[in-house]
């Protein structure tokens, strides 16, 4: 049985080495892939962010259009994420109200339901990996602090010294929040959608706090016949407000447009509330959706029809439309 379910993996899967591998799911030709580097709420350079977004995209892109797993892009697009320090995960994640780093993250595949999570981890290198690990081992979802992490480690994650991180020590909490969590949601040749979602968590959190991002339904979902989704924002308000599984629940079952589900939750629920929010999404059609109530959100996306397109403020909230709804 394990045998089986390990060789329709492979079928439907490419293996890792950097996207660069057999082609292996030409099913459909319509794929798209959405990241996001954090809803701000204030102006920043994103130079850097920029640079990171736009060369995972295009190796995203030729990926996915290479037959490559939505589940495989979306972990190696958080993955580059994490490691370029650009941003409030991996590598670049802020410390605690004690000046310590604790990151959460998740990867969900929405084929088959399957989930995998890491949170309140002091020293992992990549919590998306994992986060997928966790998810391969088939036995629990989601794992949590120092014994967590042990168990990360025994399944091959890698552990980092305090000063790999290069936020430490910042313990302050600011007037706007400092955000910059990352997601990435993807739809490939199969049909099947994954999402994943990293971050060093919110402004000065007191230690031990766990946000949205390692929360199934909460900052990450995604099921094949919905959507994707990966969130940023005040995390408690995706926990409370169950906002991915909500988003995707208005489309299955209310049979809502991506594009009106998400912005249900964003604009309909949560900025009533005044909780800052952003959401990315796919739905399986291809459509892209990226939607905040904040002043800005590093986005951008790419599907078969359209190259890597990025944005911060102002600029596209939406792909081109592919089904009428
Ligand atoms: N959602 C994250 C959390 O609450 C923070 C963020 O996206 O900025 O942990």
């Amino acid at each position: 049985m394990r045998r089986q379910i390990f060789l329709a993996a492979i079928l439907c899967a490419v293996p890792q080495a950097g996207f660069a591998a057999a082609n292996s799911c030409h099913a459909h030709s319509t794929f798209a892939v959405v990241v996001h580097g954090g809803a701000i709420d204030e102006k920043m350079d994103g130079t850097a962010r920029f640079a990171v977004m736009k060369q995972a995209l295009q190796k995203a892109r030729a990926a996915l259009a290479a037959g490559a797993s939505s589940l495989d892009v979306v972990e190696q697009t958080v993955e580059a994420f994490e490691d370029s320090g650009a941003f409030n995960a991996g590598r670049g994640a802020i410390a605690d109200a004690a000046g310590l780093v604790e990151t959460d993250a998740a990867i969900m595949d929405g084929d088959g339901l399957r989930a995998g999570g890491v949170a309140s981890m002091t020293a992992l290198k990549n919590p998306i990996h994992a986060a997928r690990l966790v998810m391969e081992a088939n036995r629990h979802v989601l794992m949590v602090g120092d014994r967590g992490q042990a168990y990360a480690e025994k399944l091959g994650a890698v552990a980092v010294p305090p000063s790999y991180f290069v936020k430490t020590g910042k313990v302050e909490r600011s007037a706007v929040p400092e955000h910059g969590t990352v997601g990435a949601v993807a739809l490939d040749r199969c049909g099947h959608i994954a999402a994943a979602t990293s971050t060093g968590g919110f402004d000065a959190k007191i230690p031990g706090r766990v946000g949205d991002s390692p929360i199934v339904g909460a900052g990450v979902y995604a099921a094949d016949d919905a959507g994707g989704f990966s969130g940023t924002g005040h995390g408690e308000y995706y926990i409370r407000y169950s906002v991915s599984k909500d988003v995707a629940d208005r489309m299955r079952y209310a049979h809502q447009s991506l594009d009106a589900a998400m912005k249900a939750d964003v604009f309909g629920t949560l900025a009533p509330l005044k909780a800052e929010a952003g959401l990315i999404g796919v739905d399986r059609h291809g459509n892209v959706g990226m939607y905040y109530n904040t002043l800005g959100m590093f986005r951008g996306y790419a599907t078969d029809r359209e190259t890597p397109v990025v944005a911060e403020y102002a600029g596209p909230t939406a792909s081109q439309p592919r089904v009428k709804h």
